[in-house]
């Protein structure tokens, strides 16, 4: 219990001080059973097809589990959340100097305040994060410094722990989304082993340097997007009144490591303020997106009751009848969550993600044929958006009609010509090249789904099926070979591993 309490508080102050490390408290913390993984698989994305992905989660589990006994976390993957904080983060991935084509910011199911990167160019918000932020601009805070360690090198430079916690973070993150795109296009599963937050714990305690240079860079960036560092101050306020909340001693020894938050408030106001950029405002529109995203979030992570009283039936804005049509949904009340996303539609008739709603709510209630439509127009709106192009093809494939399977096919092979890192799609694509009699071209798709898994043997023995069907001079057949090699060479190495 003394534990647990102590694991609590250090954690707060993780997730206080330093986005970064504060995730493997969190993990941590799980890690002592105080946290269970959730396998709850509902309708934040689209899930047409639950048997299938509780199957494939189960089997992402069974690996994780033969990784160590492992803690599960929920990579979140909805077309317009990807895209908005695309939009809130690319002045300031460009200020960075990065390459908004390159730098990800994904998003994980849990209520923890928090944000962190861990390798790679991708920075992982919590929903938390989004569900506390007040607005775009303190969400722009953290990820401007969030940046700030990537751009620095901030964990490349700890080469020497990188090796062993890269391996088993990218194995990790590589099971995370396989698992995500195995819970349809709907709530993604990511997977990470607690055990590996204990070697990345190693290199990633930020040091107090770090902290510092990671805040100062984040302002540069804020000032150079032309964009305030209000919201920043705003958050890191928010966080110490959690930190006096919990009583935690503002001269704690984790203060060596870390940089206190009023500290940090000090130094970055006296930074923001004279900038020319402090009093710029957000534009509304994209404030507007913001209460849409947040509310979708809430209905989508919260509690359905929780969500009903934040958003009342009497609260006929767009961001309530959202959130409302969500928690609907996940109660399984399908008529009601139709009702709400036809009072979205009837404000918003042309907007694709009320489309998009619509067509999961009826594709998931067992009406496929009703579901095309919408989703045919939210593609077509979104330019062929993989994660709705993914569910569209679902339902075409579910109508069990063959007329709609040439379709099925084309919108399934164009999402995983943009987003191959989709095991849901494949499994599609899978299924439909099956019905259209191209047993090579399924057995492909079948190894493109367990290669992203780390199935090795199967990606193996599926893509040398593959290769027997296909004609050689091909793309699809090199890329089958390209899949054996690949697979082989892994099951190799993980065999020399164990000797
Ligand atoms: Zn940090």
């Amino acid at each position: 219990m003394m534990l647990h309490r102590l694991a609590q508080i250090l954690c707060l102050r993780r997730a206080d001080f330093a986005y970064a490390s504060s995730c493997i408290q969190h993990n941590s913390r799980m890690e002592g059973g105080m946290r269970t993984p959730s396998f709850s698989i509902s309708g934040f994305m689209p899930n047409p097809c639950r048997q299938l992905a509780r199957y494939l989660v189960a089997i992402m589990l069974i690996l994780a589990l033969t990784v160590r006994p492992a803690m599960a976390q929920q990579i979140l993957r909805d077309a317009e959340t990807e895209a908005f904080l695309h939009e809130i983060s690319e002045p300031l991935i460009e200020a960075a100097g990065l390459s908004p084509a390159n730098v990800q910011v994904l998003l994980i199911n849990d209520p923890s305040i928090n944000a962190f990167v861990a390798g790679g160019q991708i920075v992982w918000i919590h929903s938390g994060l989004i569900t506390s932020a007040d607005n775009v601009n303190q969400v722009q805070g953290v990820i401007a410094h969030e940046l700030g360690h990537i751009e620095g090198g901030h964990i490349i430079r700890f080469s020497e722990g990188m090796k062993t916690a890269t391996g088993i973070t990218l194995l990790s993150m590589l099971l995370g989304v396989a698992a995500m795109a195995a819970g349809g296009g709907e709530a993604g599963m990511g997977i990470m082993a607690a055990g590996q937050q204990a070697a990345m714990g190693k290199f990633l305690a930020f040091t107090r340097t770090q902290e510092s240079s990671a805040d100062l860079a984040g302002a540069r960036y804020l000032s150079k997007a032309g964009i305030s560092g209000k919201g920043s101050l705003e958050f890191f306020k928010k966080l110490q009144n959690q930190e006096y909340r919990y009583a935690i001693p503002q001269d704690d020894s984790y203060g060596r490591t870390h940089p206190l938050s009023g500290e940090r408030i000090a130094v970055l106001r006296e930074v923001y303020e004279p900038d020319p950029a402090w009093s710029t405002k957000t534009p509304p529109a994209l404030e507007a997106k913001f209460k849409r995203i947040k509310a979708k979030l809430s209905g989508f992570v919260a509690d359905p009751t929780q969500t009903m009283r934040d958003y009342p039936a009497s609260d006929q804005s767009i961001p309530a009848h959202y959130a409302r049509a969500y928690a609907w949904h996940k109660s399984a009340y399908p008529q009601k969550a139709l009702d709400e996303s036809d009072a979205l539609l009837k404000a918003e008739p042309h907007d694709p993600y009320f489309l998009e709603l619509k067509g999961q709510v009826l594709l998931e209630s067992g009406r496929p044929a009703d579901a095309i439509p919408p989703l045919r127009e939210a593609v077509r709106l979104t330019g062929s958006q993989p994660l709705i192009s993914t569910l569209l093809g679902h339902a075409l494939i579910a109508t069990e009609d063959e007329k709609n399977f040439a379709e099925a096919e084309q919108v399934l092979r164009a999402a995983v010509g943009k987003d191959r890192e989709n095991p849901f799609a494949w499994y599609q694509l899978g299924v439909v090249y099956e019905r259209r009699g191209d047993h090579a071209r399924a057995a492909l798709a079948s190894a493109e789904r367990y290669s992203m898994q780390r199935q090795h043997e199967l990606a193996l023995r599926s893509a040398q099926a593959a290769m027997q069907g296909i004609d050689k001079d091909s793309p699809d057949y090199l890329r089958a070979q390209d899949i054996a090699m690949a697979s082989r060479a892994m099951i190799e190495q993980s065999g020399k591993k164990k000797k």
